[in-house]
């Protein structure tokens, strides 16, 4: 690869995102962590208001963990918002950010990705970053024909990203490699003819783009059907804080119990929660996708005149609170599907 060719390129090319140009550690941090498998314009909005919120690493420290899922809620990956929280308490105890590799590999939810990011881009360490645009670039670049979700074909990336780094403009260098692959070695119809490393590239030289990178298929998706309650009053609606070991752990969400065959719903919500709530109505159906799962909601109306009791997990919180709540996106759409349309 022609790394010269591939540095005009981007200085000539760069978008003018936020993140894009900075070298405040913070800022990279930030961008890197929230920005992962997020579209361009979705996360410009996030990172924008996260950093009005939470404009350094102090101001971070210094809030609830609610706080931050509250601000992250929408994004997924919620583990890395509790991460980048959990990062910045020990930064801001310790006084300063670390200054090198392994001094950030020791920091909460940073990776050799993570890692490599910011000490190129913020520190102008000679350090690779490899992401999955990466991984696809030097897989069509190096006409790789393993498949590039093996541990032993990253590093086969990593090491070459590493040989390749210019010790004198590491950042441009891997924030060049992410805009090749997000502006012109895109996943599908990759634009070869205004490709700056065109000549260099065996997958396109030897006609093989359209077969590149070999990625195997995911494991199957586990499927889960699920009952949620929307259990509300005039002013307030019933929600569960998740518990530590819980996916979206920590976050709150919609009491919900998974279907068994024969089984009101009613009388589940009684066994896992304690509660007595009267027959419900059905209130539509929503669907949401995490990574290796997939939620079927049937999602029930409890219209009550009054606050039923509740304990353990479940809390009754009022609309106005619930807007102040970090409640996953999964959540909201079972929501919008009973027909609460204002309560993104
Ligand atoms: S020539 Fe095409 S396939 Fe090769 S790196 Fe450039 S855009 Fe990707």
């Amino acid at each position: 690869m022609d790394t010269a060719k591939l540095l005009d390129w981007y200085r000539k090319n760069r978008r003018d995102l936020p993140w894009r140009g900075t070298k405040d550690v913070y800022r990279v941090l930030v961008s890197e962590m929230m920005l992962q498998q997020t579209t361009g314009e979705t996360g410009l909005g996030y990172y924008g208001r996260f950093l009005s919120r939470f404009p350094d690493v102090q101001a971070l420290a210094a809030v609830s963990e609610e706080d931050v899922l509250e601000m992250w809620k929408g994004l997924g990956y919620y583990s890395r918002a509790r991460n980048l929280h959990r990062l910045a308490r020990q930064v801001a105890a310790a006084g300063a950010f670390p200054d090198t590799l392994e001094g950030w590999r020791k920091l909460p939810g940073v990776g050799p990705y993570i890692a490599g990011a910011v000490t190129s881009i913020a520190l102008g360490l000679p350090h690779a970053a490899v992401d999955g645009n990466v991984l696809r670039v030097f897989a069509r670049v190096d006409g790789i024909e393993d498949d590039i979700m093996l541990p032993q074909t990253k590093k086969r990336v990593e090491a070459r990203v590493q040989a390749l780094m210019p010790a004198d403009a590491a950042g441009d260098f891997t924030q060049a490699l992410m805009e090749l692959g997000a502006l012109v070695c895109r996943p599908v119809s990759p634009d070869c003819g205004a490709c700056p490393v065109a000549d260099g590239c065996a997958a396109y030289q030897r006609g093989l783009v359209d077969r590149l990178p070999v990625k195997k298929p995911r494991e199957k998706q586990q499927v889960i059907s699920l009952w949620v309650a929307v259990a509300q009053t005039p002013d307030a609606v019933l929600l569960e804080h998740r518990r530590e070991e819980t996916l979206l752990a920590r976050m709150w969400g919609l009491p919900n119990v998974e279907k068994l065959p024969a089984r009101p719903a009613e009388e589940l919500f009684a066994e896992k929660y304690g509660i007595h709530l009267p027959a419900g109505e059905p209130a539509g159906h929503a669907v949401h996708v995490f990574t290796h799962r997939r939620w079927e909601m049937d999602v029930v109306r409890y219209t009550l005149d009054e606050k039923i009791p509740v304990g353990g997990t479940l809390e009754w919180v009022s609309w106005e609170q619930f807007d102040k709540k970090p409640v996953p996106t999964a959540f909201l759409k079972a929501l919008w599907a009973a027909g609460k349309e204002d309560s993104a």
